[in-house]
């Protein structure tokens, strides 16, 4: 999904209107294996203002990826905005926003999913009182309890413990 700019980057003033979807099979970020229920869309536009690009592009996708606790699939939605600004000539102040454009396409498949990335929250919850995963036998503590004992006992009852023993 490349975008030809070679006529935007020599009209100051002039813009181009985007309204793409981008099919992604899978992405893969911070361990996470991430795949998609619909193709990302992009709508937005780029406009040349005093010879540099300047990109906006709101966006959304629906996601499968999975929950922190407990490694299930979740589904989400997730909007999110891109912005950045082009520049097809280095700039006199180096300016570490602008991205340097050496050819006259910008590559925009490549650029939603580095925003995506961005956009992704820390962590995906099947739901808020998620159990997770029993940290010993790795059983899922939504379905299934297990004898197993976990170091993260409580104080109080840490004493109990050693007293038992
Ligand atoms: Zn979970
Ligand atoms: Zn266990």
């Amino acid at each position: 999904m490349v975008l030809d700019i070679s006529k935007l980057i020599n009209n100051e003033g002039s813009s181009i209107q985007i309204s793409r979807d981008a099919s992604f099979d899978r992405v893969e970020f911070n361990g996470q294996n991430i795949s998609f229920t619909s193709p990302m869309h992009l709508e937005g536009d780029i406009k040349n203002i005093d010879g540099l690009l300047y990109m906006v592009l709101s966006c959304n996708a629906g996601y499968v990826s999975q929950c922190s606790r407990c490694l299930a699939p979740v589904e989400s939605k997730l909007d999110f905005t891109i912005k950045e600004v082009f520049s097809k000539t280095e700039l006199e102040n180096e300016n570490d926003d602008v991205i340097i454009l050496n050819s006259n396409e910008i590559d925009l498949k490549e650029i939603a999913e580095q925003a995506f990335c961005c956009a992704l929250p820390i962590t995906d919850l099947c739901s808020e009182d998620c159990k997770g995963l029993c940290p010993v036998c790795g059983c899922n503590l939504n379905h299934e309890t297990c004898s197993c004992e976990t170091d993260d006992i409580d104080p109080r009852l840490a004493a109990l413990k050693d007293f038992l023993k």
